[in-house]
């Protein structure tokens, strides 16, 4: 029992020394008995005192409020995402490239966890806000379940605003117990850790969260104002803020300490309790990171130098199809169940039969995989020396699993061209609520799948009419899912037109075509003719003919989605108006706007975007601290404008920006 606020005091400053003795040193200093004990006494006197409760109280770190959905929250500095190199002779020409200009530089290597990017926000030494990567500049709050995590600090000693970035992790043995509790209640199971981390961190409710063992590893430090020129010394710092120090981070003072740090982390890779899947290579210099700067996508200054695919071998125990949206019948290779790297694999695309007939697989070989990072694991070879007589040959199908019909052989593809084919129709369906597309929340493929089968909906158009009555009558669903699946249905009225046409899932038009075709014809698309089609830059003859053909094909359909979702089309600028029409432009220094959104309006007006200054630019817009860009720009006579002059002609052209 504790007597007073003092004793409450020293009691919460001793339970933080146990606890990060034993979450982030991994040096236990104290027994799980006393830890719970003194945990339970701080409990007590914080309910019998509510109003002396300390925030960085332990007892704090699990919350009570279960959320509805994740706000958006902006990072105070881009997370950038790194170039990946996958073999040593591209990583030379990568140090190379830096050598170049900037001979003799020294790189800090740490390892690249395989978890979820998390960016801690701190001021007043006080955690804000935890936030994960989204696209980069911006993410999903993700504050109260951060707090959950032990070896995040709830109160760190520096005070000023820091940006702390790292890793949320789960360490295989405990991805294990998470799976084997989800076979007990009949859940799915994670994929593989890095899965299990991004699912454990994303739970409304906190208490989920808490109980998922995750762990952050710090990698790096967004927006700060500490002087530092060194990136190893400036990332050393936070330990003392009490974080987990980053394992195995190495200053490498040229390609051959690069190479071996490397080969040890190669090394270590299956016997480590984290998964790693690569090395990050980062100039140590800070000065220099600022000089070098960044591309569109990724800083130039670093990279991940990725780790060897693994391979393992299994054996094919059958091959079954899958009618996909276009009608496509892929051929799925059902494996002897293999582990690779954490993930339980027993099923791999074989693409099509051409790929199955040049790799000469036959059923009941044993083949060699591989699966590296996220990719869909891949099938390489059979191992032929292993054959025994029992193999059998893949025969292609004449007709549709599915529907029956029979198949069109075109080219290497075999396709099912019942436009109602219930796999097909299923898959569009699932195509328009996925991510990629128009992301509806609630409508994954078994809910699809669910829908379909009961007859609620028959195709895309028959998820706006959905009723709430008919979901409440089927199994596993209660008003707030089916509110929730009405509402996000709902929440696609209005979507810009570009992500309409591509959730569509028309063949060969992609995100890039379809925001072509809305900023090109508005909602006349499906009126276009031919020569229309195949003016726009980049469209042929497929592209041209594959448009026209679903119009045709799903006219009606086309009608009333327009009709029911109102998508926004943009106006349809005319750019040979446009200063920026047909002028070769280069960007340079900082911008006050992201650069690709820069890009996008001008590659909308009709210019031509570069990287390098040369003499056929007509135009460099520069930003702050713009350098040898810009005086090669004014040496070569180059028209030069800055923002400002850039913002004014926007405007002049009447354009919001
Ligand atoms: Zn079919």
């Amino acid at each position: 029992m504790l007597k007073n606020f003092e004793d409450y005091q020293n009691s919460i400053a001793l339970l933080k020394k146990m606890a990060y003795h034993y979450y982030v040193l991994d040096d236990p200093i104290a027994t799980d008995e006393e830890y719970d004990k003194l945990y339970h006494q701080i409990k007590s006197y914080e309910e019998i005192n509510p109003n002396e409760i300390i925030p960085s109280s332990p007892t704090q770190r699990v919350g009570d409020t279960v959320l509805t959905s994740f706000q958006k929250h902006k990072h105070l500095e881009r997370m950038w995402s790194l170039d990946d190199i996958f073999d040593p002779q591209k990583l030379q020409e990568w140090i190379k490239r830096i050598y170049k200009n900037y001979p003799g530089m020294a790189f800090t290597c740490s390892p690249k966890f395989d978890g979820v990017s998390l960016n801690l926000y701190y001021e007043n030494g006080i955690l804000q806000s935890a936030a994960t990567r989204g696209d980069g500049i911006e993410g999903e709050l993700v504050t109260q379940n951060a707090k959950t995590i032990q070896s995040i600090p709830l109160e760190i000693p520096y005070k000023e605003g820091i940006e702390i970035r790292g890793e949320i992790v789960i360490a295989r043995d405990d991805f294990e117990k998470i799976n084997q509790e989800r076979i007990k209640t009949g859940e799915n199971l994670f994929a593989n850790p890095r899965n299990a981390a991004a699912g454990s961190l994303r739970q409304l409710d906190p208490k989920i969260t808490a109980k998922r063992r995750l762990k952050f590893i710090p990698w790096g430090i967004g927006k700060h104002n500490i002087e530092n020129g060194s990136f190893l010394e400036l990332i050393n710092k936070i330990p003392q803020y009490g974080f987990h120090p980053t394992p195995f981070i190495t200053y490498c003072k040229n390609a051959e300490e690069i190479g071996a740090i490397y080969e040890h982390l190669v090394s270590i890779r299956h016997t480590y309790p984290i998964m790693l899947d690569g090395m990050v290579i980062i100039i140590d210099s800070i000065e220099v990171q600022k000089k070098l700067g960044y591309t569109i996508k990724s800083p130039r200054f670093a990279c991940a130098y990725k780790f060897p695919a693994i391979e393992k071998s299994s054996k094919i125990l059958s091959v079954t199809t899958q009618v996909g949206r276009t009608g496509v019948i892929t051929p799925v290779a059902e494996l002897e169940p293999v582990e690779i790297e954490g993930a339980i694999i027993s099923r791999a695309t074989l693409h099509n039969y051409s790929e199955i007939e040049k790799k000469d697989i036959k059923i009941k070989d044993t083949v060699i995989i591989i699966r590296s990072g996220d990719v869909i694991p891949k099938i390489i070879k059979p191992i032929t020396a292993l054959r025994d007589g029992t193999q059998i040959n893949i025969i292609k199908p004449t007709h549709c699993p599915v529907c029956g019909s029979e198949l069109l052989i075109e080219d290497i593809f075999i396709r099912c061209q019942n436009l109602s084919c219930k796999a097909r129709v299923k898959e569009s369906i699932f195509y328009f609520a996925s991510k990629k597309a128009l992301n509806i929340e609630g409508l994954g493929e078994k809910i699809v799948d669910q829908l379909f089968e009961n007859q609620i909906i028959s195709n895309i158009l028959d998820l706006y009419s959905i009723r709430i009555e008919e979901l409440l009558k089927l199994e596993g669903w209660q008003e707030k899912k089916a509110q929730n699946l009405i509402k996000s249905i709902k929440n696609t009225k209005n979507i810009p037109l570009w992500r309409l046409l591509n959730a569509l899932g028309i063949e060969h038009i992609g995100e890039g075509a379809s925001k072509k075709l809305a900023s090109s014809f508005g909602l006349e698309v499906f009126k276009k003719k031919y020569n229309d089609l195949i003016s726009i830059d980049g469209f042929g003859n497929e592209m041209a003919f594959s448009i026209i053909d679903f119009g045709i094909v799903n006219k009606d359909l086309i009608e009333k989605l327009f009709e029911i979702i109102e998508p926004q089309a943009p106006e349809i600028k005319n750019t040979q108006d446009s200063f920026f029409n047909a002028k070769t432009i280069v960007l340079t220094g900082t911008l006050s706007k992201p650069r690709e959104k820069i890009i996008e309006l001008l590659e909308s007006l009709g210019a031509k975007m570069t990287s390098s200054v040369s003499k056929n630019t007509n135009i460099i817009i520069y930003g702050e601290n713009a350098g040898s860009k810009l005086q090669k720009a004014e040496e070569l006579g180059i028209e030069s404008i800055n923002e400002e002059q850039f913002q004014k002609i926007l405007e002049s052209e009447k354009i919001n920006f």
